[in-house]
């Protein structure tokens, strides 16, 4: 069995006139934490809805576990263990933690088990203590927590984070990151999706950087981090 749990193969994406991606081929490996980032406009969002099945590529693969599922919806790659957390978290700001929970396990799990398994979720992520509080009484950071519970509900083999870190405090960052390493360290396969190179840094994981809708670089945070060309084009634009 191959090591590599998704693969983007020349993958192109047109709209209009305009090349949002442009001949992108990136492989993550499975059980690693893989960062995407690159300037705005790179062609990180548009990379990141190829991978879910929100949009399809123009021409190219996606390539999941194996299989070709560049043509398969959404919900059919969710069935097959890919998991998303977006940006904008929608959840049920009446309804406690718990009950959100309720929600995406109700899918797979008898009704019997699942206020454990809610129960066990939320100290997954972090929030222990918060059962019987309504949303809207949780800080921002803890509302995130509680939406990647949502992802994972469903006991995801590849998670993919849309911008996690974005509008949490500093401390809320370092949890997000420390989070992150927890979930991968139980056999998870983690993608996050960045503009903010701070946070990424102290994820110190494999990082692929995207330029004009392509790979432009790609290796361990350091070598990044300390590549002239990449600083010029993203860290002089950031
Ligand atoms: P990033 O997430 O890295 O900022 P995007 O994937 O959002 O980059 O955008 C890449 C390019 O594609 C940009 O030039 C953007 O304006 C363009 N683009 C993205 N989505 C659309 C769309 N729905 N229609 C037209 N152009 C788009």
């Amino acid at each position: 069995m191959s090591d590599v749990i998704l693969e983007a193969r020349d993958v192109h994406k047109v709209y209009g006139g305009v090349r949002a991606l442009n001949g992108l081929s990136l492989s993550i490996r499975q059980g690693e934490i893989h960062c995407v980032v690159g300037p705005n406009g790179a062609g990180k969002s548009t990379f990141f809805k190829t991978l879910i099945g929100v949009e399809r590529p123009t021409t190219g693969q996606i390539i999941y576990k194996g299989e070709d599922v560049t043509r398969l919806p959404a919900f059919r790659r969710a069935r097959r263990g890919l998991s998303v957390k977006f940006q904008n978290i929608s959840l049920f700001a009446e309804l406690t933690g718990l009950q959100n929970l309720f929600v995406p396990l109700r899918r797979n799990h008898p009704k019997s088990e699942i206020p454990a398994r809610a129960a066990a979720v939320l100290a997954r992520v972090g929030l222990a203590g918060t059962e019987d509080l309504p949303v809207r009484y949780l800080s921002h950071g803890q509302q995130q927590w509680l939406s990647i519970g949502l992802s994972i509900a469903a006991d995801p083999d590849l998670l993919l984070l849309d911008e996690p870190a974005a509008g949490l405090s500093v401390e809320e960052t370092a949890r997000t990151a420390d989070l992150i390493r927890h979930l991968n360290a139980s056999g998870m396969t983690v993608i996050v999706i960045e503009h903010d190179m701070g946070f990424i840094r102290s994820l110190r994981a494999r990082t692929s950087v995207l330029h004009y809708g392509r790979l432009f670089a790609q290796g361990e945070f350091d070598e990044i981090a300390a590549n002239e060309e990449v600083r010029r084009i993203y860290l002089g634009a950031a």
